[in-house]
């Protein structure tokens, strides 16, 4: 199993759009298993194929809830292929953060409630009903597979200055 590098801020593949998964054979599934093992590697909760540079739509989730357990024992991952949202419902704020943006977070307003199809590794067309952290967490992947950030959500202003300050980060790592 390979631990792909995530992308970071600045580097242009991330703003790029994914397509469509329209192969449902082992590549995919071994490229599932690599985000999910680079996911735990980096403590995310999500991760989307474009930030191992793979321009497909494919995320990778796993919100661990609950403690007191070893964070292994509490794993439960989940893999969506093709994953789009087809009702949302509700509003919610919270603090986001990002395995490509590193050392930045902020508070993001995204709906409560979504139900999101998607195809399973199979290709299986599945739906499922999520709120609070994991809706929030799949919105988030979700974008990142239309090339956006979750800075890009943020009101204008405040975007060019976080922008310009994570560009001068990269630049000076
Ligand atoms: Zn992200």
């Amino acid at each position: 199993m390979a631990v792909p590098p995530v992308l970071t801020f600045l580097n242009p593949v991330l703003m790029r759009k994914s397509q469509p998964v329209t192969r449902f054979d082992g590549a995919l599934k071994t490229l599932a298993e690599d985000m999910l093992a680079t996911m735990y590697q980096e403590g995310g909760i999500g991760l989307a194929a474009v930030q191992v540079g793979q321009l497909k739509r494919l995320i990778v989730v796993d919100i661990r809830e609950g403690e007191g357990e070893e964070e292994a024992e509490r794993r439960s991952p989940a893999v969506y292929v093709n994953p789009r949202i087809v009702e949302s419902d509700g509003a919610i704020v919270t603090e986001e953060g990002c395995l490509s943006v590193v050392e930045f977070t902020a508070e993001v307003k995204r709906a409560e409630h979504v139900v999101m199809e998607y195809k399973t590794l199979k290709g299986e067309t599945r739906r499922e009903n999520m709120s609070g952290l994991k809706a929030v967490c799949v919105q988030h992947e979700i974008d990142h597979t239309h090339g956006r950030l979750f800075i890009d959500r943020l009101p204008p202003i405040k975007r060019q200055m976080v922008k310009k300050k994570l560009a001068k980060l990269a630049r000076t790592a």
